[in-house]
């Protein structure tokens, strides 16, 4: 686990629409990587590395690897006489979660504040919470103004000696095993793309323009795989943490493709990479699978407990099986030749 990797990734701030910093870092994690990198109009950050050892005769299968770079945040909507905050969510934010939640405003500088409840309905609702800065509202002005971008001041913390915590997990994890894997690749006979996508979060809207243009044969995207945990039972989640990575059958958007879902468990056998079966939420995979003539495509991703939360929780061992799945799929994905052409 390259921990100093995951920490930059986990702590730097991207909401939907705003995901340049964290773009900037994968654009240059990904640059020794792969033979190109760019960025798309919408801000998609694509790499290509070419196949090592490409068939004769005919072109290389296209491989793509998606993770979004944008987590939950908010953007700011109105400040009061008092200087208090009022916010719009920027992606699916739960109302419960963010209660006595520390955020930072991106203003002229960065101001510091805490989320809270005013008179309302018990829980609160999101429309009847404030943030609160401890400044007076001419203060407040000279820093912030409407449209400001929010996120939450949650930083990566180790709990034990193999769970962490994190603001963005989803799908700040993605990120990370999506470098770590072009870090750690091998030589391969398909051109593989490396895509760092943005929008995901408020309904996938980032990955159409990049898989548009990459025109995938095959495309995992990488997001977290639905973990029970305090409040959500077994039945309802399937996976658990520290039991290997999760490969989604299904979710919301996306059914699996049945031979590339299949491909997949055979190769963890294989090579003895821990996983597990998960039906998940809604990913990039849709995007990827519905692009032009259509492409196998399905979602791998850690088990991540409390998903939209600010205190999301995953197992560095699920981490590193998803990482060395992704490696074991990119150098054989050419196994998927006959069915994927
Ligand atoms: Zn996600």
């Amino acid at each position: 686990m390259d921990r100093q990797l995951l920490q930059l990734v986990c702590n730097t701030p991207g909401i939907p629409g705003f995901e340049d910093p964290i773009q900037d870092i994968v654009e240059e994690a990904l640059r020794p990587r792969c033979h190109e990198v760019r960025r798309d109009r919408m801000g998609n950050v694509i790499g290509l590395r070419k196949a090592n050892k490409p068939p004769k005769g005919r072109r290389p299968l296209r491989v793509l690897l998606a993770a979004h770079a944008d987590e939950i945040g908010m953007m700011v909507k109105h400040i009061d006489g008092e200087g208090f905050i009022r916010f719009e969510p920027v992606g699916g934010l739960n109302a419960q979660a963010i209660v006595s939640q520390q955020v930072i405003i991106h203003g002229r500088e960065p101001v510091r504040g805490v989320v809270v409840p005013t008179e309302g309905e018990t829980p609160p609702a999101m429309r009847d919470m404030l943030i609160d800065v401890a400044l007076p509202q001419d203060e407040v002005c000279k820093r912030v103004e409407i449209g400001d971008v929010i996120t939450f001041a949650q930083e990566l913390v180790q709990l034990g000696e193999q769970v962490y915590l994190g603001r963005n997990f989803d799908d700040r994890l993605g990120t990370y095993c999506l470098l770590e894997a072009m870090n750690q690749l091998g030589p391969t006979k398909v051109d593989v793309y490396a895509v760092s996508t943005v929008q995901e979060e408020k309904g996938v809207r980032g990955m159409p323009a990049a898989a548009f243009a990459i025109e995938p044969d095959i495309g995992l995207a990488i997001d977290g795989s639905l973990a029970w945990g305090a409040h959500v039972p077994r039945h309802q989640n399937l996976c658990a943490l520290g039991e290997g990575t999760g490969i989604y059958l299904m979710d919301n958007l996306t059914i699996g493709d049945r031979r590339l879902v299949r491909f997949l468990f055979e190769l963890c056998e294989k090579h003895g990479i821990p996983c597990q079966k998960n039906i998940g939420g809604g990913t990039d995979a849709s995007a990827i699978q519905r692009t032009r003539t259509g492409a196998l495509a399905t979602t791998v991703g850690p088990p991540t407990r409390y998903m939209h939360s600010t205190v999301q929780l995953a197992h560095a061992d699920d981490i590193d099986a998803t990482v060395r799945l992704l490696v074991a799929f990119l150098e054989n994905a050419h196994g998927l030749e006959s069915v994927a052409r």
